[in-house]
């Protein structure tokens, strides 16, 4: 996710961290750099322009305050003027009052719409309401059966014409008449999916336009690829004109693309984004912060979203179960292997771990793969029960069993068990209070 972007960034804010007072002249060229990254990134011209102009002005006229350096002030600027471009303030759904309450999401096809109905209805599945999926794109061959599957999996009906992606079907009268299915569900929330066309297109926009007056939304969300570079801007204008939306869903960004457009949607359009769309699975969604996104920008991390997805995934007691055995001393491979567990729930390893500070680009080197969790798996599995609480018994003897009932080798079983106990000591750390816990984010 703006790996190009976030990489330069870094490295000529980073230049300026060392050095002493900063010149106007030094300024300047800070912003030259700044200004050059950011258009390779593919963000709008006007965007930069008016980026560029609102950071010189505050980076030249500000004192030099105490507490930090003048690079570091830049930093700070720099982040605060990247979270107003994309919009300041988090902008969460607002579905206001009517029940049923209707989302619709429209956009070019291959945005991610559908894709992102799905997990927008598993989300607020999640939350406690009861949505109902409404497949409108009766367009793209496949999109109404794509639905039904994102339904089936997120456990969240589906309201179809009989005849599936048949496309002489009325889509206005599908979104219509969704709107009673809804009412005899008792769903609270309808998501509407909409046709999309692969270029802005008239009929595509009066369609969209169509469904949007006679199913009235509280809430229509643009969809758009953070991939497709610099025609964003004019997509999301044409967009808006022509049907106009509440909020905006970036798609795709998990992919490495420059994604800088997207950087430019809430700016140019004066609407909050409101969620990223990370990968495939139905989980890879986030509520969208200006904040913490301008952060991962500037590799600072996202603690706060890490601590979300940890919310998520553990629940009260497990937490309260872990913080009783890392008080006792007590934390067993059993222990450990069920963290491992814990951490897959909250996401790819790649994303999780790429919101802690400094590490996102340190990733890119470092092989994280999904099979090294399998690995720990299958040894820890070939332990037997007292092995997994008292590893200290675990002699020569004992490892070389273990590393062929796992098919693994010795020195896998011995770095796991090195592992095992960095995780024990450094969980020991983070139950310890906030000291502890920087002291071991310092040490990742
Ligand atoms: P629609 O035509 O707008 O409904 O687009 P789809 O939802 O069918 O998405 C088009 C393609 O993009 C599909 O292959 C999706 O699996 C993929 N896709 C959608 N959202 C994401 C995302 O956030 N990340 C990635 N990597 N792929 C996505």
């Amino acid at each position: 996710m703006f790996n190009a972007l976030s990489d330069r960034l870094e490295a000529v804010l980073g230049g300026l961290k060392s050095r002493g007072k900063l010149t106007e002249e030094q300024v300047d060229a800070t912003l030259r750099e700044i200004r050059l990254a950011l258009l390779e990134a593919d963000v709008n011209f006007k965007v930069v322009k008016t980026f560029v102009a609102r950071v010189r002005e505050r980076a030249v006229g500000t004192e030099v305050s105490g507490a930090l350096n003048p690079g570091q002030q830049v930093t700070k600027i720099v982040h605060e003027e990247l979270v107003r471009i994309l919009g300041e303030q988090s902008a969460p759904l607002d579905l206001g009052s009517a029940s049923p309450a209707v989302i619709m999401l429209a956009g070019l096809q291959g945005s991610g719409k559908t894709t992102a109905a799905g997990k927008l209805a598993a989300q607020l599945k999640k939350k406690g309401r009861t949505p109902l999926l409404a497949a409108c794109d009766l367009q793209r061959p496949a999109a109404v059966d794509q639905l039904k599957v994102l339904g089936e999996r997120a456990g969240v009906a589906v309201h179809a014409p009989e005849a599936g992606g048949d496309p002489s079907a009325d889509p206005v009268a599908v979104a219509r008449s969704s709107i009673d299915e809804a009412r005899r569900l008792g769903a609270g929330v309808v998501i509407v999916d909409t046709a999309g066309r692969t270029n802005v297109d008239d009929a595509m926009m009066q369609q969209a336009s169509d469904i949007r007056e006679a199913v009235e939304p509280a809430e229509t969300l643009f969809v758009i690829d953070a991939m497709i570079g610099q025609e964003a801007v004019t997509v999301a204008k044409a967009f808006q004109e022509a049907v106009d939306f509440t909020g905006v869903i970036l798609s795709k960004l998990d992919g490495d693309a420059r994604g800088g457009a997207a950087l430019s949607v809430a700016e140019v359009t004066g609407r909050p984004i409101k969620f990223a769309s990370v990968g495939e699975k139905l989980e890879e969604f986030e509520a969208f912060h200006p904040d913490r996104m301008a952060g991962r920008i500037l590799g600072m991390g996202d603690v706060m979203t890490l601590i979300e997805k940890a919310e998520e995934a553990y629940t009260a007691e497990q937490a309260a179960d872990l913080e009783t055995k890392l008080s006792e001393d007590s934390f067993t491979l059993e222990d450990f292997l069920e963290q491992f567990q814990q951490i897959r729930k909250m996401g790819p390893l790649q994303n999780v771990l790429g919101m802690l500070p400094g590490v996102g680009k340190q990733l890119e080197d470092a092989d994280v793969d999904e099979s090294q969790l399998k690995r720990v798996e299958a040894i820890i599995q070939s332990m037997t029960r007292h092995e997994r609480h008292r590893p200290d018994v675990l002699n020569a003897r004992r490892k070389r069993r273990i590393a062929a009932g796992s098919g693994r080798t010795v020195q896998e079983v011995n770095e796991l068990l090195k592992s095992y106990e960095q995780m024990r000591k450094m969980m020991k750390q983070m139950a310890g209070g906030r000291g502890g816990q920087e002291q071991a984010l310092k040490q990742l």
